[in-house]
């Protein structure tokens, strides 16, 4: 629980007071590593079943235009979304068949993509690498196969 205190903390000092379903939303988000709108949704009547939707997802762009929250698009599926705040820097690895993610380090990677921007003489602000491919478990099921038809981007929708 102590990241969401510091998440609360964070909301306050920038003038964003949270009602208690919101607070509720901030709570289960804090809480996921990585998930879609939908799930979040879901998880959270789970605990009060009067939430509204739309709560939901005004918490959710609350918290990322706070820059507590990263959205992720990922090829397969809908967005994802992740509290990176107080984490490392991490990039993701990504499962075609089941969505299962995996966050990784890799130095080497962030030394080499320093070198190739300091080439065009840039600064690096942001990056991000995403791997897609089949996690052990889908490799034993589809031995050398990739899934024919991923599932299509859903859009997201705001009730
Ligand atoms: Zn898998
Ligand atoms: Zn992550």
């Amino acid at each position: 629980m102590k990241r969401f205190v510091l998440v609360e903390q964070l909301l306050k000092e920038r003038g964003i007071r949270l009602t208690s379903q919101r607070s509720l939303v901030v709570r289960r988000a804090v809480s996921h590593l990585h998930f879609t709108a939908e799930e979040l949704v879901e998880d959270v009547r789970r605990m009060d079943p009067t939430v509204a939707r739309g709560t939901v997802y005004r918490a959710l762009a609350l918290l990322h235009e706070a820059g507590i929250l990263e959205k992720h698009d990922f090829w397969y599926g809908p967005p994802y979304y992740e509290v990176t705040f107080g984490k490392a820097h991490h990039d993701h690895l990504m499962c075609m068949q089941c969505g299962e993610i995996i966050e990784f380090q890799e130095p080497r990677w962030e030394r080499l993509q320093d070198e190739v921007v300091k080439r065009y003489g840039y600064q690096l602000l942001s990056h991000t690498h995403k791997l897609y491919g089949l996690c052990p478990a889908c490799r034993r099921l589809t031995p050398k196969q990739a899934p024919k038809h991923p599932p299509l981007h859903v859009e997201e929708v705001v009730a």
